[in-house]
C-alpha cells in the first residue's frame, strides 16, 4: 500500500522510522518516531524522550513540530508516525492532538506499521 503513496510521503515514513531509532525510553521500551512535512517541502523529524518524572517527558509528534516551530516553521502538510507496533496503527495521544489542533495546522496524520506494509489517517 505504501508503494502508491507520493515520493514525498514515503519518504516522510521512512524517516519517522529512522527517528524511532533515536527514542529514549528506557521506562516504557516504547519507541516511537515522528517526521512532520511543511508546506515548503523541509522535513523535521522527533522521537519520544521519556524522563523518570513522567511529564517532564515529550511525545515524538510533538518533539518534531516543536523543532519546526522553534526554527520558524508553522504551516505542515503531513505528518508520519512509526513504532514498533505491529497490530494496529499508532494513534497520538491527547496532549499531541491538542497542539496539532490548537496550532490549526492543517497536517495529514499516518501511520505505519514497522513492517512497511500498511498506512493509514486519522
Ligand atoms: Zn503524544
Amino acid at each position: 500500500m505504501a508503494d502508491t503513496l507520493p515520493a514525498e510521503i514515503q519518504n516522510l515514513i521512512e524517516l519517522c522510522q529512522t527517528a524511532k531509532k533515536n527514542a529514549h525510553c528506557p521506562y516504557s521500551k516504547f519507541r516511537v518516531g515522528a517526521s512532520l512535512l511543511t508546506k515548503d517541502g523541509k522535513v523535521f523529524s522527533g522521537c519520544n524522550v521519556e524522563n523518570a518524572s513522567y511529564t517532564l517527558g515529550l511525545c515524538a509528534e510533538r518533539c518534531a513540530i516543536f523543532k519546526a516551530v522553534s526554527e520558524g516553521y508553522k504551516e505542515f502538510r503531513a505528518m508520519a508516525v512509526g513504532s514498533d507496533v505491529k497490530d494496529h496503527f499508532l494513534a497520538p495521544c491527547g496532549a499531541c492532538r491538542q497542539v496539532m489542533h490548537e496550532e490549526r495546522r492543517r497536517t495529514i496524520y499516518m501511520y505505519r506499521y514497522h513492517d512497511n506494509s500498511h498506512t493509514g489517517q486519522v
